[in-house]
């Protein structure tokens, strides 16, 4: 972990590289080569990338009714309680931000103008299963994709080595409403859900985290006319915190990032030397009670410390960085919050751990990584609609803005436009006479 004082301004853009930025060229290849391979080879390709990525040798790609109600068998009571509980209050969350009227305005006498959200029909849902089975993104995806009233629901998460799927995740895919699911994981999963394969049908957006090669995908899908939620790919965390924060919180958050994978990213920006020289020892200590070690060592080695010299230059940092997650451990935390203009989803106060959001506080956990958070949101309600305009012209209407419309279409050359007003208003006007 590197620890840095008082960065200069020149050494800040280095300092909001994310890991591995420099791999890209390699990622964006080898995804290219195995979406190809995809569209070429269909289901043949995707039980041969299982069988090099995971070992799991398949002979069919759908989970069966069977497989569900056995793993229904294995999840505990404490776990479907827990499941239930963040089921809720996802619900509950994404159930508010549904537009309860459609927009519809008289924007001059006799021409209303209306905005409807409609349902995706089909949406395909990646649950990354590589190095944890992430069934807590199954209720993350599919329970507002129902909410939003999509029809048709698609999952691709790969199998275990013994051609499984962890039986968490299945049990959260039917709790949620997904109307299939198949074992298929990585670039070649995003690939059938872009082209279609025998097995596993073509979506028209795709949803959902993965690891660089996933999220990789996902922006390929783009140029073959498939829509996905953002950029989501390795996780990330950015903490503010201060001389009152308790240090053992701060390390623990950062723990926790560092256990998603060896590429995730956690950053401490503070004012506070205390807490700058104090954190290495607590997150040392903290690690040595956890698995998962070696992960978290790797993930650690491209995270940092960054000791800044006033609040002003953290909230700049910040935003420059745009952190998929922000934890703001500060005694100004509301204040503070009201200063961020770049992130994913924010963290306020020292009770409010980024696990929380992860799991049951009720927001959605598929959020934007790699500074996309400057231009995109994190899923909502809104990832799975689209919306519809409708407008209406009475011949009140036609006439109010017609002569506008002619003018304008006019003066672009677009004298196809002018004549399909002008013949209308010919017609209003021989009918009053
Ligand atoms: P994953 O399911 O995303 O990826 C595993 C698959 O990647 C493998 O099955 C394989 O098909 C493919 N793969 C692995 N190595 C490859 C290689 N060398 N070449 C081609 N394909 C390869 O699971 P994961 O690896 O555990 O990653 C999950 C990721 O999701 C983590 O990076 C985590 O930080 C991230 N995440 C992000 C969010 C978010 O909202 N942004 C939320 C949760 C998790």
């Amino acid at each position: 972990m590197e620890i840095i004082r008082y960065p200069s301004r020149d050494s800040r853009n280095a300092l909001l590289q994310r890991p591995l930025a420099d791999k890209a060229r390699e990622v964006t290849d080898t995804v290219t080569s195995i979406m190809d391979d995809v569209k070429r080879n269909g289901d043949e390709a995707l039980m041969r990338y299982e069988m090099k990525f995971t070992g799991a040798q398949l002979d069919r790609l759908e989970v069966t009714p069977e497989e569900i109600d056995e793993a229904e068998s294995l999840v505990s009571d404490e776990l479907r309680d827990a499941i239930a509980m963040a089921r809720e209050n996802i619900a509950a969350f994404h159930r508010a931000q549904v537009m309860s009227q459609p927009v519809k305005v008289t924007t001059q006498p006799g021409v209303t103008c209306e905005q409807r959200a409609v349902p995706i029909d089909r949406v395909g849902l990646y649950i990354p299963g590589g190095n944890s089975p992430l069934f807590s993104t199954v209720l993350m995806l599919a329970v507002p994709a129902r909410i939003a009233g999509c029809r048709d629901i698609i999952l691709c998460t790969p199998a275990g080595k013994d051609g499984k799927v962890h039986p968490a995740i299945l049990y959260a895919a039917k709790a949620a409403g997904v109307s299939r699911i198949y074992k298929t994981g990585g670039a070649q999963a995003i690939a059938a859900m872009t082209f279609g394969t025998e097995s596993i049908p073509k979506v028209y957006k795709i949803f959902g985290p993965g690891n660089r090669y996933v999220m990789e995908a996902k922006q390929q899908a783009t140029m073959h006319g498939v829509a996905i939620d953002m950029p989501a790919g390795p996780s990330e965390v950015l903490v503010i915190a201060d001389d009152e924060a308790n240090p053992e919180f701060v390390a623990a958050d950062f723990l926790s990032q560092a256990e998603h994978g060896p590429d995730s990213q956690s950053i401490l920006l503070t004012t506070s030397l205390r807490l700058t020289d104090r954190l290495p020892e607590v997150i040392e200590r903290l690690l040595s009670t956890l698995p998962r070690r070696d992960m978290m060592n790797r993930s650690l080695e491209h995270s940092r410390i960054i000791l800044l010299g006033d609040m002003d230059e953290v909230m700049e940092f910040s935003n420059d960085y745009a952190p998929e997650h922000l934890i703001i451990n500060h005694r100004d935390a509301r204040s503070l919050c009201n200063r961020v203009t770049n992130a994913g989803s924010v963290f306020i106060g020292p009770y409010s751990p980024e696990s929380a959001g992860d799991y049951a506080s009720g927001t959605n956990h598929t959020l934007p990584t790699s500074g996309y958070a400057r231009s995109y949101s994190g899923v909502n309600i809104d990832s799975f609609t689209k919306k519809i305009t409708f407008q209406e012209l009475t011949p009140e209407g036609i006439k109010s803005i017609g002569h506008a419309v002619e003018t304008m279409s006019e003066n672009e050359d677009l004298m196809a436009h002018k004549l399909a007003v002008t013949l209308r208003l010919n017609s209003i006007e021989n009918n009053a006479k």
